[in-house]
């Protein structure tokens, strides 16, 4: 095995050597507050995932350093990469600055070649997804980011004071920590859950799984296997059943062709990026449903790991309508036909109506969604994914239904992929999450800083450091006055 250390050393010290360059990260500047004898954490992230890694790194870079990040997942086991992923390698493309926050020293090709070289760079095709979690792994440790695993978020109050309680359950047991501002960087299940059919609700859990749930591909040897779905997780869960064993997959896809085209990276640029935000609302939702009417295709090698299975199947047009359960096996009911199988997997997405995550159940009657107000019927369809999406503020925190009725909600920042349809895609994917991270930590330090003006301006007047001795200059006035007698 090749001893890759060194060139991670070397290139830690080109990090370190690039951020004091820079005076990073810059002095710590929040004043200190308690409550109930605990220091309160200035910041607290809820997921230590890519984006929860991004904006802690921001703040601190930016001075705000009493940051904690907790995660239920154990320690490099965060988000889906080493976990439910089940591609072989990212649909991103390998260049991606990422999550470098303008640090070259910090991206994943720093990162890649510093290990394996410029030119086993240049032969990489696209980044298997375990090296994808390895850079993750790096990024925090090179950042010394403070993450706290194996720690549920439960539950989460208004403490008053301005000021939130986080409930935290670890082995340990329960506790109680307070703090300012809170992220919700809990991904793209962050606040729903996945989105399953009425038809599956119904139907014993042995007999189906959500694609982002832990599934045992290997009990699928020898089994009828149903993925319901067109998209990347549709793919890449069909492929892991037949490389498992399976003995047929059917893939019933409710649109009559599969998507080809994936719009919205057609149009990337650094406009969309800072764009969409300043959009009017009905421009927001007028990109987003285009996007959500035309779908994403899944990658080609993604397809083509299914298809060159001569027992995977392939079912356009092909909507599910029932399923009912049959002793051992299940028949699931379609326009054309009735199949017959052991396991579904429905690879049919998230959605953000709030009901699935009991630890935000305190405060996911007073957000303010798209369909507060928001929507018009003349915006577009009124998709569930979209009219239930948060609308949000400028820094990715709630807004109130009611107003005054949950002041908390300004101080609590839904950054993951709820956040799109206000935000454009900021605080989810790989491309733009820098920028996020940045939209995110500018809300933070201007709330902060405005929150303690009257701390500060003490500080103003009390400061008195003199740079002058008074000895370097006299004053020439009274010469005037001796002239002029
Ligand atoms: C299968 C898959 C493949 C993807 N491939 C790509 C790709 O190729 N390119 C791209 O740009 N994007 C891709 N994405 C989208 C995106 O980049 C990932 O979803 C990425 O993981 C987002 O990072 P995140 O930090 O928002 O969420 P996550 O990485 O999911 O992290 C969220 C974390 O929050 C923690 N958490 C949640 N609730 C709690 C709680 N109550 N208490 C404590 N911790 C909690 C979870 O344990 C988790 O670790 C993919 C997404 C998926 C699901």
């Amino acid at each position: 095995m090749t001893d890759t250390s060194s060139g991670l050393a070397a290139l830690e010290a080109r990090l370190a050597k690039d951020l004091s360059l820079l005076e990073l990260p810059s002095k710590s500047w929040v004043p200190p507050r308690e409550h109930d004898g605990q220091r309160v954490r200035d910041v607290i992230f809820v997921g230590a995932g890519m984006c929860g890694l991004a904006g802690a790194a921001r703040l601190k870079l930016s001075g705000v350093d009493n940051v904690l990040l907790y995660d239920a997942a154990p320690k490099g086991l965060e988000g889906p990469w080493d976990t439910f992923a089940r591609m072989k390698t990212l649909r991103s493309p390998k260049t991606l600055a990422g999550p470098c926050l303008g640090l070259p020293a910090l991206t994943f090709r720093a990162w890649f070649e510093a290990q394996w070289g410029d030119a086993a760079f240049d032969e990489l095709d696209k980044i298997p997804k375990g090296m994808w979690m390895d850079y993750l792994r790096w990024y925090r440790d090179a950042l010394d980011l403070p993450v706290v695993n194996e720690t549920r978020v439960t539950s989460v109050t208004d403490a008053g004071d301005d000021l939130i309680a986080v409930v935290l359950e670890d082995a340990g047991g329960r506790r109680t920590e307070y703090c300012r501002h809170l992220v919700l960087a809990t991904g793209r299940s962050g606040l729903g859950g996945g989105a399953v059919p009425g038809f599956l609700q119904k139907t014993d859990r042995r007999f189906w799984a959500h694609s982002a749930d832990e599934i045992d591909f290997a009990a699928l040897k020898g089994k009828r296997v149903i993925v319901i779905g067109a998209g990347a997780s549709a793919m890449d869960n069909a492929a892991t059943a037949l490389e498992a064993g399976a003995g047929s997959v059917d893939m019933l896809i409710r649109r009559k062709d599969m998507p080809r085209v994936n719009k919205m990276t057609g149009i990337s640029s650094q406009g969309v990026v800072h764009g969409i935000r300043a959009l009017p609302d009905a421009w927001k939702f007028r990109f987003n449903d285009y996007v959500n009417s035309q779908q994403v295709p899944p990658p080609r090698s993604s397809t083509l790991r299914v298809t060159r299975h001569p027992n995977a199947r392939t079912f356009l047009g092909c909507p599910v309508e029932d399923v009912t359960e049959a002793g051992d096996h299940i028949v699931v009911k379609t326009p054309h036909a009735a199949f017959e199988a052991d396991f579904i997997i429905a690879a049919t997405g998230f959605r953000n109506d709030f009901t699935g995550r009991p630890e935000f159940a305190s405060f996911a009657g007073q957000i303010k969604t798209w369909k507060d107000g928001v929507y018009q019927p003349s915006m577009g369809r009124a998709v569930p994914f979209m009219v239930d999406a948060p609308y949000l503020g400028d820094s990715y925190e709630f807004l109130e239904k009611e107003p005054g009725s949950c002041p908390m909600l300004a101080r609590i920042h839904c950054f993951n992929d709820a956040a799109m349809l206000s935000h454009g895609k900021l605080s989810g994917d790989i491309p733009a999450i820098s920028a996020g991270a940045d939209r995110l930590m500018r809300g933070i330090v201007q709330e902060l800083f405005t929150a303690d003006a009257v701390i500060h301006y003490a500080g103003l007047q009390a400061y008195n450091t003199p740079e002058l001795q008074g000895d370097e200059w006299v004053d020439a006035t009274p010469s005037l006055m001796e002239t002029a007698k």
